[in-house]
Protein backbone atom coordinates (compact mmCIF):
# COMPACT_ATOMS: atom_id res chain seq x y z
CA UNK A 1 0.00 0.00 0.00
CA UNK A 2 1.37 3.33 -0.94
CA UNK A 3 2.34 5.84 1.82
CA UNK A 4 -0.50 8.19 0.63
CA UNK A 5 -3.34 5.37 0.43
CA UNK A 6 -2.40 4.00 3.85
CA UNK A 7 -4.97 4.23 7.09
CA UNK A 8 -4.28 7.32 9.44
CA UNK A 9 -2.50 5.47 12.42
CA UNK A 10 -3.19 7.70 15.55
CA UNK A 11 -1.78 7.39 19.39
CA UNK A 12 -3.97 8.48 21.99
CA UNK A 13 -2.20 8.98 25.48
CA UNK A 14 -4.73 9.44 28.11
CA UNK A 15 -3.85 10.68 31.61
CA UNK A 16 -4.57 13.13 34.47
CA UNK A 17 -1.31 14.82 33.83
CA UNK A 18 -0.76 16.59 37.46
CA UNK A 19 1.72 17.63 36.17
CA UNK A 20 2.61 15.97 32.55
CA UNK A 21 6.64 14.84 33.05
CA UNK A 22 9.12 13.45 30.58
CA UNK A 23 7.93 9.81 31.56
CA UNK A 24 4.84 10.81 29.51
CA UNK A 25 6.54 12.39 26.88
CA UNK A 26 9.11 9.30 26.73
CA UNK A 27 6.90 6.64 25.99
CA UNK A 28 4.40 8.37 23.61
CA UNK A 29 7.63 9.55 21.75
CA UNK A 30 9.19 5.53 21.71
CA UNK A 31 5.22 4.62 20.60
CA UNK A 32 5.00 7.40 17.91
CA UNK A 33 8.38 5.75 16.42
CA UNK A 34 7.77 1.97 16.97
CA UNK A 35 3.89 1.85 15.17
CA UNK A 36 4.81 4.65 12.88
CA UNK A 37 1.98 6.93 13.97
CA UNK A 38 0.83 10.00 12.25
CA UNK A 39 0.21 12.26 15.35
CA UNK A 40 0.11 10.89 19.04
CA UNK A 41 -3.05 12.55 21.07
CA UNK A 42 -2.61 13.37 24.21
CA UNK A 43 -5.92 13.77 26.00
CA UNK A 44 -6.37 14.96 29.66
CA UNK A 45 -9.17 13.30 31.91
CA UNK A 46 -11.60 15.13 33.20
CA UNK A 47 -12.32 12.78 36.74
CA UNK A 48 -10.57 9.34 36.49
CA UNK A 49 -12.42 6.47 38.33
CA UNK A 50 -9.93 5.07 39.67
CA UNK A 51 -8.53 8.65 41.67
CA UNK A 52 -11.56 9.86 43.08
CA UNK A 53 -10.52 9.88 46.83
CA UNK A 54 -7.51 11.83 45.68
CA UNK A 55 -7.69 16.37 44.55
CA UNK A 56 -6.83 16.70 41.18
CA UNK A 57 -5.61 19.81 39.83
CA UNK A 58 -7.87 21.88 37.71
CA UNK A 59 -8.71 20.86 34.23
CA UNK A 60 -7.71 23.61 32.55
CA UNK A 61 -4.43 23.74 34.47
CA UNK A 62 -3.52 20.25 33.37
CA UNK A 63 -4.99 20.92 29.89
CA UNK A 64 -2.74 24.04 29.33
CA UNK A 65 0.78 21.89 30.92
CA UNK A 66 0.09 19.04 28.66
CA UNK A 67 0.06 21.47 25.84
CA UNK A 68 2.94 23.88 26.54
CA UNK A 69 5.01 20.12 26.98
CA UNK A 70 3.87 18.73 23.64
CA UNK A 71 4.33 22.34 21.73
CA UNK A 72 7.14 21.72 20.43
CA UNK A 73 7.01 18.35 18.74
CA UNK A 74 5.05 18.10 15.41
CA UNK A 75 3.48 15.14 15.72
CA UNK A 76 2.12 15.54 19.50
CA UNK A 77 -1.61 17.15 19.70
CA UNK A 78 -3.51 17.76 22.67
CA UNK A 79 -7.48 17.23 22.58
CA UNK A 80 -10.47 18.79 25.05
CA UNK A 81 -12.87 15.52 24.36
CA UNK A 82 -12.41 14.34 27.64
CA UNK A 83 -12.40 18.22 29.63
CA UNK A 84 -15.44 19.52 27.34
CA UNK A 85 -17.54 16.11 28.19
CA UNK A 86 -17.11 16.36 31.37
CA UNK A 87 -18.32 13.54 34.41
CA UNK A 88 -16.40 10.67 34.70
CA UNK A 89 -14.27 10.14 32.14
CA UNK A 90 -14.11 6.11 30.80
CA UNK A 91 -11.52 5.73 27.77
CA UNK A 92 -14.31 4.02 26.03
CA UNK A 93 -16.05 7.96 25.68
CA UNK A 94 -12.49 9.00 24.70
CA UNK A 95 -12.24 6.32 22.13
CA UNK A 96 -15.45 7.06 20.31
CA UNK A 97 -14.75 10.67 20.26
CA UNK A 98 -11.50 10.13 19.01
CA UNK A 99 -12.51 7.89 16.61
CA UNK A 100 -15.45 10.30 15.21
CA UNK A 101 -12.97 13.17 14.92
CA UNK A 102 -10.48 10.97 12.58
CA UNK A 103 -13.05 8.51 10.80
CA UNK A 104 -11.64 5.32 9.08
CA UNK A 105 -8.06 6.18 11.65
CA UNK A 106 -6.71 3.32 13.18
CA UNK A 107 -5.90 4.03 16.84
CA UNK A 108 -3.84 2.96 19.40
CA UNK A 109 -4.42 3.44 22.83
CA UNK A 110 -0.99 3.64 25.07
CA UNK A 111 -0.54 3.01 28.67
CA UNK A 112 1.50 2.31 31.23
CA UNK A 113 2.28 -1.11 33.06
CA UNK A 114 0.35 -0.03 35.68
CA UNK A 115 -3.06 1.31 33.71
CA UNK A 116 -2.51 -1.94 31.28
CA UNK A 117 -2.60 -4.22 34.74
CA UNK A 118 -6.13 -2.56 35.45
CA UNK A 119 -7.36 -2.69 32.05
CA UNK A 120 -9.83 -5.58 32.39
CA UNK A 121 -11.81 -3.73 34.95
CA UNK A 122 -12.50 -0.87 32.35
CA UNK A 123 -15.96 -0.62 31.47
CA UNK A 124 -16.53 -2.09 28.02
CA UNK A 125 -13.01 -3.04 27.87
CA UNK A 126 -14.41 -5.13 25.20
CA UNK A 127 -15.65 -3.03 23.12
CA UNK A 128 -12.38 -0.87 23.76
CA UNK A 129 -10.39 -3.77 21.85
CA UNK A 130 -12.47 -3.52 18.99
CA UNK A 131 -12.00 0.71 18.65
CA UNK A 132 -8.08 0.62 19.52
CA UNK A 133 -5.15 -1.18 19.41
CA UNK A 134 -3.68 -1.24 22.71
CA UNK A 135 0.16 -0.46 23.34
CA UNK A 136 2.11 -1.38 27.09
CA UNK A 137 4.74 0.26 27.58
CA UNK A 138 7.77 -0.36 30.86
CA UNK A 139 7.12 1.49 33.62
CA UNK A 140 10.00 1.32 36.62
CA UNK A 141 8.22 -0.73 39.49
CA UNK A 142 5.51 -2.20 37.32
CA UNK A 143 5.77 -5.53 35.73
CA UNK A 144 4.67 -5.42 32.29
CA UNK A 145 2.69 -8.12 31.33
CA UNK A 146 -1.29 -9.43 29.92
CA UNK A 147 -2.41 -11.92 31.50
CA UNK A 148 -5.45 -12.82 29.79
CA UNK A 149 -5.47 -9.46 27.25
CA UNK A 150 -6.48 -10.68 24.13
CA UNK A 151 -2.82 -11.24 22.33
CA UNK A 152 -3.91 -9.88 18.51
CA UNK A 153 -5.07 -6.60 20.31
CA UNK A 154 -2.08 -5.78 22.61
CA UNK A 155 1.35 -5.03 22.01
CA UNK A 156 4.07 -4.77 24.63
CA UNK A 157 6.67 -2.12 24.52
CA UNK A 158 10.01 -1.04 26.13
CA UNK A 159 10.82 2.19 26.56
CA UNK A 160 13.55 3.75 28.16
CA UNK A 161 13.43 3.67 31.94
CA UNK A 162 11.86 7.01 33.34
CA UNK A 163 11.55 6.71 36.84
CA UNK A 164 8.99 9.95 37.34
CA UNK A 165 5.66 9.99 38.31
CA UNK A 166 2.86 12.80 38.83
CA UNK A 167 2.63 12.14 42.66
CA UNK A 168 6.55 12.02 42.98
CA UNK A 169 6.24 15.61 41.06
CA UNK A 170 4.02 17.04 43.45
CA UNK A 171 5.49 15.94 46.91
CA UNK A 172 8.98 17.39 45.03
CA UNK A 173 7.22 20.72 44.83
CA UNK A 174 5.27 20.59 48.12
CA UNK A 175 8.84 20.00 50.27
CA UNK A 176 10.39 22.21 47.68
CA UNK A 177 12.84 20.23 46.15
CA UNK A 178 12.89 21.12 42.28
CA UNK A 179 11.52 19.22 39.84
CA UNK A 180 13.71 20.72 36.87
CA UNK A 181 14.24 18.01 34.22
CA UNK A 182 11.75 15.71 35.60
CA UNK A 183 9.14 17.63 33.93
CA UNK A 184 10.10 20.32 30.57
CA UNK A 185 10.92 23.95 31.79
CA UNK A 186 8.29 25.34 30.21
CA UNK A 187 6.21 23.11 32.91
CA UNK A 188 8.47 24.06 35.75
CA UNK A 189 7.75 27.68 35.22
CA UNK A 190 4.17 27.59 35.37
CA UNK A 191 3.86 25.49 38.17
CA UNK A 192 5.71 28.46 39.74
CA UNK A 193 3.36 30.76 38.12
CA UNK A 194 0.15 29.66 39.66
CA UNK A 195 1.00 28.23 42.47
CA UNK A 196 0.51 24.37 42.29
CA UNK A 197 1.09 21.57 44.27
CA UNK A 198 2.11 24.11 47.02
CA UNK A 199 0.27 22.51 49.86
CA UNK A 200 0.56 18.73 49.07
CA UNK A 201 3.00 18.01 51.79
CA UNK A 202 3.14 20.55 54.33
CA UNK A 203 2.05 19.50 57.64
CA UNK A 204 -1.52 21.54 58.85
CA UNK A 205 0.13 22.47 62.02
CA UNK A 206 3.00 24.37 60.13
CA UNK A 207 2.79 28.15 60.51
CA UNK A 208 5.51 29.56 58.62
P1 LIG B 1 0.00 9.86 39.25
O1 LIG B 1 1.23 9.57 40.07
O2 LIG B 1 -0.73 11.10 39.63
O3 LIG B 1 -0.90 8.67 39.05
P2 LIG B 1 1.33 9.30 36.74
O4 LIG B 1 2.78 9.68 36.73
O5 LIG B 1 1.00 7.85 36.95
O6 LIG B 1 0.56 10.21 37.77
P3 LIG B 1 -0.82 9.54 34.89
O7 LIG B 1 -1.35 10.83 34.38
O8 LIG B 1 -1.57 8.79 35.93
O9 LIG B 1 0.69 9.83 35.40
O10 LIG B 1 -0.47 8.55 33.68
C1 LIG B 1 -0.97 8.63 32.37
C2 LIG B 1 -0.42 7.43 31.59
O11 LIG B 1 1.01 7.52 31.49
C3 LIG B 1 -0.70 6.09 32.27
O12 LIG B 1 -0.98 5.13 31.26
C4 LIG B 1 0.62 5.76 32.97
O13 LIG B 1 0.79 4.38 33.15
C5 LIG B 1 1.63 6.33 31.97
N1 LIG B 1 2.89 6.72 32.63
C6 LIG B 1 3.03 7.61 33.62
N2 LIG B 1 4.33 7.75 33.99
C7 LIG B 1 5.03 6.91 33.20
C8 LIG B 1 6.43 6.58 33.12
N3 LIG B 1 7.33 7.15 33.93
N4 LIG B 1 6.82 5.67 32.19
C9 LIG B 1 5.88 5.09 31.38
N5 LIG B 1 4.54 5.35 31.41
C10 LIG B 1 4.12 6.24 32.32
MG1 LIG C 1 -0.93 7.23 37.43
Amino acid sequence: MSESSRRLRIGVMGGTFDPIHHGHLVAASEVQNAFGLDEVIFVPTWAQPFKRDRRVSPAEHRYLMTVIATAPNPRFTVSRVDIDRGGTTYTIDTLHDIASEYPGAELYFITGADALAQILTWKDNEEIFDLAHMVGVTRPGHVLSDPGLPEDKVSLVEVPAMAISSTDCRRRVGSGVPVWYLVPDGVVQYIRKYGLYRMVHRPASTTS
